[in-house]
């Protein structure tokens, strides 16, 4: 692939590494590719990260045929900079394209633009404890139409932020609360995949859970609202009489790389895991018998998060003694210690930067 690269003139100085925070703040560079029906991808370049024009007709706008994908590079404390499963990400982002219409990409091809950019912003990778380089690549649809069709015209972009640690208080477990009306997607929908519907749709009912005083919503199934399926945008785990389990994949749940990560690692570690089908009704029964042990969320901007109470109905529990369980800080742990090279890498997850 032809990547044209155009440098920025004049660098922007880098932001100070103790405050951070999340996605206000992009680096020099972005990468764009568009597709056109009958021609397919084209025109990949590397340009100054700018805002680009967009006509109001643009259909991305009116009928949400978009799709994303979150991945972060890591600085070790060698100075490199490595990447953490990232070819999982482009695969998952093709399953995503193949439900909303969308083309797909040549991972290969997207690996190489990311490289190619990364390397360019190298300097960008902060190096502070718990920092990295959150990675944004998304495809929308471009045509400026307002019929409703699949779109003919793609745009595909890589954007990159340093961004601060998820924690910088420390470990601390949240507060989730249980919608019993509101759900984010139900089979035979969009939940599989990254894309803006679920993300909409998950807005209303996370501010009722925060006028409540909960951090996230835990989401049940759409269809018959009984079984676990993630927390806030987080694939959700529980500890119940030393099995580390999670809801199986049932087609309206978003398949976490951290998911896979924690169950490949927990296995490895040789704790016992599985997916299943899990009912609150029993998550709430496990508790009343003693063998709740731990609840937690897992996705690459927070890695693990501690969950320290559930609310459902009229129902609240305390999991464990509403701390951080001993199983999400060794997860939490080994995970960091792996993405940031601390820690040797049983499973080849990483993908170094040039
Ligand atoms: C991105 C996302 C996750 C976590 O996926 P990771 O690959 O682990 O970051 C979980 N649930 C939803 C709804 C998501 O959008």
């Amino acid at each position: 692939m032809e990547i044209e690269i155009t440098r920025i003139d004049q660098p922007k100085a880098k932001p100070d590494e103790s405050n951070l925070g999340f996605g206000t703040i992009f680096t020099d560079h972005m990468f764009t590719m568009d597709y056109t029906e009958g021609k397919g991808w084209h025109d990949a370049r590397i340009t100054p990260y700018s805002a680009f024009d967009m006509n109001p007709a643009t259909m991305v706008l009116h009928y949400g045929q978009t799709i994303f994908e979150g991945l972060k590079a890591y600085r070790k404390e060698d100075g490199s900079v490595q990447l953490f499963r990232p070819r999982d990400n482009f695969a998952r982002l093709n399953r995503s394209a193949k439900a909303l219409c969308l083309p797909e990409i040549d991972e290969e091809e997207a690996m190489e633009a990311l490289m190619t950019l990364l390397e360019m912003e190298k300097e960008w990778v902060p190096s502070a404890p718990g920092t990295s380089l959150y990675i944004r690549p998304f495809t929308i649809a471009m045509d400026p139409y307002i019929g409703l069709k699949s779109s003919p015209k793609v745009r595909f972009m890589i954007i990159l932020s340093p961004v601060g640690a998820y924690y910088p208080e420390g470990f601390n477990p949240v507060k989730i609360w249980v919608s019993p009306e509101h759900v984010r997607a139900v089979r035979g929908g969009l939940g599989a995949a990254k894309t803006a519907a679920n993300y909409a749709a998950s807005l209303y009912a996370t501010e009722i859970a925060q006028q409540e005083g909960y951090t996230q919503v835990l989401w049940l199934d759409g269809v018959e609202r009984k079984y676990v399926e993630e927390v806030g945008s987080m694939n959700i785990f529980f500890v119940i009489d030393d099995e580390v389990v999670t809801p199986e994949l049932s087609g309206s749940i978003l398949a976490g790389i951290t998911r896979d990560s924690v169950l490949k690692l927990a296995a490895h570690q040789g704790k016992k895991v599985a997916e299943k089908r899990i009912a609150i009704d029993d998550v709430f029964k496990a508790h009343e018998e003693g063998r709740l042990q731990e609840v937690f969320g897992s996705g690459t901007a927070a890695v693990i998060s501690p969950v320290g109470m559930v609310k459902f109905g009229d129902r609240e529990i305390t999991v464990g003694d509403g701390g951080a369980g001993p199983v999400a800080s060794n997860l939490f742990t080994d995970l960091m210690d792996i993405q940031y090279g601390r820690n040797e890498d049983p499973m080849e997850w990483i993908v170094p930067v040039k």
